[in-house]
């Protein structure tokens, strides 16, 4: 057992969230296995780093408290079971909730978990930091920052399902909990890890359990991650879970698919940034679009795609893409309803997707966090190991035994204009691929009359 046990336990709430911070662990040298869900039982076989990080991935985010703590317990006791000597609690780093939850119910259900609640003294609080400089999201005096505009205040606030209305932590998260939630400023961590670990200690005596703590850059966040290396729950975004990967032993080897293995792109995501991924991968390879409307009058979408798939496999990647411009997607809303377009549009990515694999595709991108569930349980994927980080918060990843398939899960907003054919080098242009880059316009997009 202990040959073969995690120090560090992950536990995200959401998918393409537990593969960021997968792949920031895996970027600092750390051995990582991911698993889609709790595993069933000891996961037959799947292999463990020796004494790396293992993440489990949930997708809590939105669903009722209760059925969110549920899952985090299962996660928590199976990851223990495993050897887990810490666990991380991963939120985004936009600390995406609501005044029910799910943060705060969840780091009850884990303090009492790890048996924090029933420590005989005092215990230092439990860090609570979404900060990840890289990515503009920074934490000061308690307060969430997108940018230059606190989280309220800024695009990523006005979520459908988990809008931000209060950018205080603190506040917030004290409406999530019944605990004293406290602040942890940066005055005290700019004095380095001892000042931290001072302070903590005057925190957990004076009762309180969850201590919101800024963090501005990655020094910050390396003083945190030092202070928090011993305690058995830490809470936050990758960037926190990367400041504490400093006692976890390196990986081996590198990790992307090896040039060559049959390719694909599949897009279910609506952001600008997939849109015009989208636009540029269709430029260098074939593409068949995939449209609501279609699949709503009983076409099959899904058979077409894979015939199309069938024919140009044979020269290089293809892409299946339904994402498409907003004003595109709301006439399809409204002729549909919103969810209906959704199912159908995810259910279809996902058979075409299974469909892929079965025809011999052996590397996956797949854009999109609901696409990527989707297509994970589709699938069947529920462990894979964390191979190179091709972008910030983009790594591939690869299931285990003998014919591996590579997925690369990308969350919507995600990765530069050209991500797709960096992901797939040699693949994608008009270099390295039998038989040449097929122009795109060699082969209209497809698939219903778009
Ligand atoms: P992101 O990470 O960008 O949010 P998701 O996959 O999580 O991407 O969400 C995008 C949602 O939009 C999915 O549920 C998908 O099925 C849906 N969708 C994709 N394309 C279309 C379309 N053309 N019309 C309507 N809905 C779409």
């Amino acid at each position: 057992m202990e040959a073969t046990s995690a120090a560090l336990g992950v536990i995200a709430d959401d998918y393409t969230g537990a593969v960021d911070v997968a792949g920031v662990l895996r970027e600092r040298g750390a051995a990582v296995n991911l698993h889609f869900g709790v595993p069933a039982d000891e996961a037959a076989g799947a292999p463990q780093p020796d004494g790396g990080a293992v993440v489990v991935a949930l997708k809590t985010r939105s669903v009722p408290p209760d059925v969110a703590v549920a899952q985090a317990l299962a996660a928590a006791r199976w990851l223990r079971a495993r050897g887990a000597r810490q666990l991380f609690f991963k939120y985004s780093s936009t600390f995406d909730s609501t005044d029910a939850g799910n943060i705060g119910p969840v780091m009850d259900a884990l303090y009492d978990e790890t048996g924090l609640a029933h420590s005989p003294g005092p215990v230092a609080p439990v860090l609570a930091c979404p900060a990840v400089p890289g990515y503009g999201r920074t934490v000061y005096q308690g307060h969430l920052f997108v940018g230059d505009r606190l989280v309220a205040e800024s695009p990523a606030g006005r979520h459908p399902l988990t809008p931000k209305t209060d950018s205080d932590l603190v506040r917030l998260l004290s409406r999530q909990t019944a605990a004293v939630v406290g602040l942890l400023p940066r005055q005290v961590t700019a004095g380095g890890e001892a000042a931290v670990a001072g302070a903590l200690a005057a925190m957990g005596r004076a009762g309180v359990r969850y201590a919101v703590a800024d963090a501005v850059d990655d020094r910050d966040l390396a003083v945190l991650g030092a202070a928090a290396r011993g305690h058995p729950l830490v809470t936050g975004a990758a960037g926190l879970a990367a400041a504490l990967v400093g006692h976890l032993p390196p990986a081996l080897g590198a990790g992307e698919p090896p040039a060559g293995l049959p390719a694909a792109v599949v897009s279910g995501s609506g952001t600008e940034a997939t849109l015009e991924q989208v636009r540029r991968f269709s430029r260098l390879r074939p593409t068949f679009r995939v449209v609501p409307g279609a699949i709503a009058r009983g076409d099959d979408v899904v058979a077409e795609a894979l015939a199309f798939a069938r024919r140009h496999l044979p020269t290089g990647p293809v892409l299946v893409s339904a994402t498409a411009p907003p004003e595109a997607v709301r006439a399809e809303q409204q002729a549909l309803g919103a969810e209906r377009a959704a199912r159908l549009v995810e259910t279809a990515l996902a058979e075409i997707a299974a469909g892929l694999v079965s025809l011999g595709v052996r590397a996956l991108v797949v854009a999109g966090g609901e696409t990527s569930g989707a297509v994970v349980g589709r699938c069947g994927v529920d462990h894979v190991v964390i191979g190179r980080e091709v972008a910030p918060g983009v790594s591939w990843a690869r299931t285990a035994g003998p014919d591996p398939l590579w997925l690369l899960l990308k969350s919507g907003p995600l990765g530069a204009p050209d991500l797709f054919a960096e992901a797939l080098p040699g693949r994608a242009g008009t270099g390295g691929v039998p038989g040449g880059g097929m122009p795109a316009a060699a082969v209209p997009a497809r698939g219903a009359g778009r």
